[in-house]
């Protein structure tokens, strides 16, 4: 049988999976001889048979009861003991951390004796029947689903019938009028009194911990940050420490370095005579950790040195709770710190220099979705314009956001649905925002830390949050703030927030691009004194090194192009040419395809094939020296004509008089019409059906190439066909386009040598890749038709249509066109990557779908070996980025 419980002792870091990120850190800290509340974990296995089989695994109640056992030994208590109870908190802590999503209760074992226990060994009434309070709150909340508010509510009540604004000012009595009051809310409200048995609320407590794994919003967050489904929480019994026994005590949480910029230094906030989440909510404003040091010198100082031996223990930036009980200091968590996208560059670099990494650990620090944010634009001060600069809060998670002013949930969610940019204000944000922080741009609160539920949660999404404005006096109820000045803003109107300074603004603000922006576009050079530049610069450099894949870009004209050379392309992957038959040529298509025989259909084609020549020269020239893959026209043909109902009404208002041409275009138009497009005549089809379409584009890239060439020039063609499904399709197409390029070196007297290829983009020509390699010179693999045609899914109609569905289900944990599907679509990659080169070795395979530019799919390529990726020209750095931590 499974072991289910682990003393804190027993446990260490590299145990998340089974003691949850909490609970293996707990028992890393206890192990490093750090001052920690001795406790136990219960596994996530026991969670995940609690969910699947609601009912507790065999075997665990035994190992609890040990395990409490030896806990109260040790502490000398029994739990809930009325003479000198035994404490514990219940909290939850699964393999990633979710900022607020699961619940914790604090003071676990306390009842209507015990309390006078306390009371008598704390010396102090007013702390034990606070406690109590906390204790049924709690309970009543997260164990029997009792609105908060009802709580909330009575201790407004109390402080009103005292005539305070402030908990400090309720006495004893009070908190114990509180605890009746509580204890005939729950009654009421859960339809069961509160349990006195200690050892029934704490078995309650581990089993609501358990079921909060399901909560609404524990599942909306794991979808967000796409966390698995079934991993389960673990459970964490920690015996209490109290920060609410005086002016003595106090709790708090801290950074060992600031968690937005990556500064060294000593970041937090800290409560006096307060306990657990007081310091996260808000409630009572909080100190800054540096003031610790006036308050008690004693427990700074030991402070100081925990955050170092953490630091270099875990070799990266660390966020820690404490709790100092009468002087005495208290580590309650402590993990790797969430971090802004800057702060992660920045760290890295820093801990390379400290020498504590080395500089493949660096690259393994940041990822590409971080780098992607740093590409974020941001907002030009210097082009203000009309809006104004109203405050300035805490810089919380960088960004720029721009939106509506909105002031609660449920208005962000409906704005996003009519596709309106919102920003979410709020005086602090808590679990039940979750969703408005989703659907909107920004988030700006008037109180709370960057330790705060909207900093942390902010962060975690990469979402733009600016908080702790606090000369911002926000009241959600009439939906409108007031800034300085007496400035009032109502809901509706436009405010622009900078996570990156902390500035909110009245009106639109122009954007800008970011320093590192300017530093791929090479207005901006390393070097020049922007730290996070220099950074970003140093982990690129290391990142190409190490990178196997080559990543190359998707781009059909020379602007694009140029760009994405800029951005470190090595080449170009994708070359639709679909693009250049759209506009003024529009109607050269159209004339192609009416054309009555030989003569009408030449004479179109002749006069579409300067054009396209141009583009292609434009493209050689700004990619010279480095490969450009040319896709041949891809979609249907209709696609290029005048819409069938738009034409038809046209023509029949028209009556006789109808112009002859539309009523020939019409009729084209319904012979092309097509059921389903998608699956109808496109690719290499169009080029077998029509005469002479292929050729035109083979002899546009092939006099093109010539060209630059002999103005001394590299131009490096490859010519693509799409839509292959036989290997009979492309020897055809291959000899006609080979006949064409042997024509245009006799006629110009220069050969450029061109590599012809395919797209492997449906099911049969990845089993067939083996064939068809025979007549391929290359691979690329168009894994967004493959993901369509593999799954049947046609994408512009199943995303809206059910995806969220599906992802709620768990069918997949991400959209198949967002990342690569590894088991189904990957498998024919690998398929055809295998047998292709089985049949040519040395055959060069590459992708460009739009998973080319996405961190999974990019590690999914360079595990099966392919040559490249190619990826929109603004990917480009995070693809980079990607294939050199692949490769580490
Ligand atoms: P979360 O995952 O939301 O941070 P925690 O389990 O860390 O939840 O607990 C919530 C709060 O209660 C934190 O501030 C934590 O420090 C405090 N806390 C938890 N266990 C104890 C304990 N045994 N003694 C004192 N405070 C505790
Ligand atoms: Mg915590
Ligand atoms: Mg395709």
């Amino acid at each position: 049988m499974p072991k289910f419980v682990y003393d804190f002792t027993e446990g260490n870091k590299d145990l998340k999976d089974l003691l949850g990120g909490k609970g293996a850190n707990l028992a890393e800290m206890t192990n490093l001889g750090l001052p920690v509340p001795p406790g136990f974990t219960i596994t996530t296995e026991a969670c995940r048979h609690y969910l699947e089989h609601a009912t507790l695994p065999d075997g665990l109640e035994g190992e609890v009861n040990g395990h409490l056992a030896a806990l109260e030994k040790r502490m000398g208590k029994r739990l809930g003991d009325p003479a000198d109870p035994l404490l514990v908190s219940v909290r939850s802590g699964a393999k990633f951390s979710m900022p607020g999503m699961m619940e914790t209760v604090l003071n676990v074992g306390l009842t209507d004796e015990s309390v006078h226990g306390l009371a008598e060994q704390a010396g102090d009434e007013r702390f034990a029947w606070d406690s109590y309070r906390r204790l049924i709150q709690m309970f009543g909340k997260t164990v029997l689903d009792v609105d908060g508010d009802l709580f909330e509510d009575a201790i407004e009540e109390a402080k009103e019938a005292k005539g305070t604004k402030d908990d400090a000012d309720l006495d004893a009595g009070d908190f114990r009028a509180l605890v009746d009051r509580f204890k005939a809310i729950v009654a009421e409200q859960a339809g069961r009194a509160f349990p006195t048995d200690p050892r029934e609320q704490m078995d309650l407590a581990v089993k609501a911990v358990f079921d909060s794994w399901n909560a609404p919003r524990a599942i909306l967050y794991r979808r967000q940050e796409r966390i698995p489904v079934d991993l389960g929480t673990a459970v964490n019994v920690c015996s209490m420490v109290f920060g609410n026994m005086g002016l003595d005590s106090g709790t708090g949480v801290a950074f060992t370095r600031d968690p937005a910029t990556g500064q060294q230094g000593v970041y937090g906030d800290y409560l006096q005579n307060a306990q657990g989440e007081d310091v996260v909510a808000g409630i009572r404003n909080t100190v800054p950790l540096t003031e610790l040091e006036r308050i008690d010198k004693g427990s700074y100082d030991r402070f100081l040195e925990i955050m170092e031996t953490l630091e270099n223990h875990y070799l990266d930036m660390c966020d820690i709770e404490f709790t100092i009980e009468r002087g005495k200091l208290w580590m309650l968590q402590t993990r790797v710190g969430k971090r802004t996208a800057a702060a992660a560059f920045r760290i890295a670099c820093q801990l390379l220099d400290q020498g504590l990494i080395d500089a493949d650990e660096a690259v393994r620090r940041v990822t590409g979705a971080q780098l992607a944010q740093l590409m974020f634009p941001r907002f030009d001060e210097s082009r203000l314009g009309d809006a104004r600069r109203v405050t300035k809060g805490m810089n919380a998670s960088p960004g720029a956001a721009v939106g509506k002013a909105v002031f609660s949930s449920e208005a962000a969610v409906r704005a996003a649905e009519n596709g309106e940019d919102v920003i979410l204000v709020r005086r602090e944000t808590n679990p039940d925002d979750l969703s408005g922080m989703v659907a909107a741009k920004g988030v700006l609160t008037s109180r709370g830390g960057k330790t705060s539920h909207a900093a942390v949660v902010a962060r975690g999404m990469g979402k733009t949050c600016v908080c702790g404005a606090e000369e911002l006096d926000v009241d959600v109820k009439a939906g409108r703030f007031t800034a300085p000045g007496g400035l009032v803003v109502e809901e509706g109107e436009v405010i622009s927030i900078d996570g990156t300074s902390g500035a909110v603004y009245l009106g639109e603000v122009p954007v800008e691009d970011s320093p590192v922006v300017q530093y791929f576009e090479g207005r901006l050079r390393a070097g020049d004194g922007d730290e996070l530049v220099e950074a970003v610069h140093r982990v690129m450099r290391h990142a190409d090194d190490r990178a196997a894949l080559k990543v190359r870009a998707n781009a059909d004209n020379p602007e694009d192009s140029a760009r994405a050379r800029r951005f470190g392309a090595r080449g170009i992957g994708l070359c639709r040419t679909e693009h250049m038959f759209l506009g003024d040529r529009r109607q050269l298509v159209e004339k192609l395809i009416l054309a009555e025989g030989e003569e009408e259909r030449t004479a179109a084609l002749d006069a579409l094939e300067p054009l396209q020549r141009g583009d292609f020269e434009g493209i050689f020239e700004a990619m010279d020296g480095l490969p450009v893959t040319i896709r041949l026209i891809d979609p249907p043909l209709h696609e290029f004509l005048p819409d069938l109902t738009e034409l038809s009404v046209k023509v029949a208002l028209a009556g006789d008089g109808a112009d002859p041409q539309d009523r020939r275009l019409l009729e084209a138009v319904r012979r092309l019409h097509e059921q389903n497009p998608m699956l109808g005549l496109r690719g290499v089809r169009l080029g077998l059906v029509i005469p002479g379409l292929f050729a035109m584009q083979v002899r546009a890239i092939a006099d093109a190439a010539a060209r630059r060439r002999r103005d001394g020039g590299d131009p490096r063609p490859e010519i693509m066909i799409p839509l292959v499904g036989a290997v009979q399709e492309l020897e055809a197409t291959r000899d006609e386009a080979r006949e064409v390029l042997a024509e245009v070196a006799r006629s110009t007297g220069v050969d450029v040598p061109a590599l012809i290829g395919t797209m492997i983009e449906l099911p049969r020509a990845a089993l067939t890749a083996g064939q068809i390699a025979e007549a391929a010179e290359f691979f690329s693999f168009g894994t967004n038709d493959l993901t369509q045609t593999t799954w049947g899914f046609s994408r512009d109609d199943v995303e809206a249509a059910f995806f969220s569905r599906y992802l709620e289900l768990g069918i997949f944990g991400v959209s198949p066109f967002e990342t690569l599907d590894r088991e189904g679509v990957g498998r024919l990659v690998r398929i055809a990557a295998e047998e292709g080169r089985a049949t040519r070795p040395g055959l060069k395979l590459g992708i460009c779908g739009e998973h080319g530019g996405d961190p999974d799919s990019v590690h999914f390529c360079h595990e099966v070996g392919l040559d490249y990726v190619s990826c929109s020209p603004f990917r480009i750095p995070v693809a980079r980025l990607e294939a050199g931590r692949a490769a580490i």
